[in-house]
C-alpha cells in the first residue's frame, strides 16, 4: 500500500505553475475571450470587462522582456540578499513577477527591455512539512 504522506516529488510554488507528467513545466494564465485581458490563476469573471464564464486557460511563453526590476537588499530571515525582483512582459501576453537570476544584482548589468527567458528550478531547497520540495520559476537573461 502506498503511503499517501510520502514525498511525491516536487510541487509547484504557485498553482499557475504547471508540471505536466510529460513535457516541460510552464506558466498558465487565463485569458478573457471577450476583451483579451490576461490573468494569472483561475477566476470566474473578468475584472476588466465584467464578462462571466469567458476565461480560458492559456499557456504562457517562456520568453519575454524585462519591464521593471528592483534590487532587494532586505528580506525575510533565511532569504539571501541582494536579489533582483523583476516584472516581465511575456511574448504573446501576460505580465509576471518573479526573481531575475543569472545576472549580478547591479543596475549596470540590468536594462529595461532586455530579453529574458523563464527557467524552472528547485525553489532554493525549501521543503514543506512532508519533505516535498518545490519547483519555482525564475527569469534569466535570454541565451542567444
Ligand atoms: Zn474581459
Amino acid at each position: 500500500m502506498a503511503d499517501e504522506n510520502a514525498p511525491q516529488g516536487p510541487l509547484p510554488v504557485v498553482d499557475w505553475l504547471k508540471l505536466p507528467e510529460a513535457g516541460d513545466p510552464y506558466l498558465e494564465a487565463h485569458k478573457c475571450t471577450k476583451c483579451a485581458a490576461i490573468y494569472l490563476g483561475e477566476r470566474k469573471s473578468c475584472s476588466k470587462c465584467a464578462g462571466r464564464d469567458c476565461l480560458e486557460p492559456m499557456r504562457l511563453a517562456n520568453r519575454g522582456t524585462l519591464y521593471a526590476y528592483s534590487i532587494v537588499y532586505r528580506s525575510f530571515p533565511g532569504i539571501e540578499v541582494p536579489y533582483v525582483s523583476a516584472i516581465v512582459d511575456l511574448e504573446g501576453g501576460g505580465t509576471v513577477k518573479g526573481n531575475l537570476i543569472g545576472v549580478d544584482p547591479d543596475p549596470e548589468k540590468i536594462s529595461f527591455g532586455m530579453p529574458v527567458e523563464v527557467v524552472y528550478k528547485d525553489a532554493l531547497g525549501r521543503k514543506d512539512r512532508e519533505g516535498n520540495s518545490y519547483i519555482s520559476y525564475f527569469f534569466q537573461p535570454a541565451q542567444g
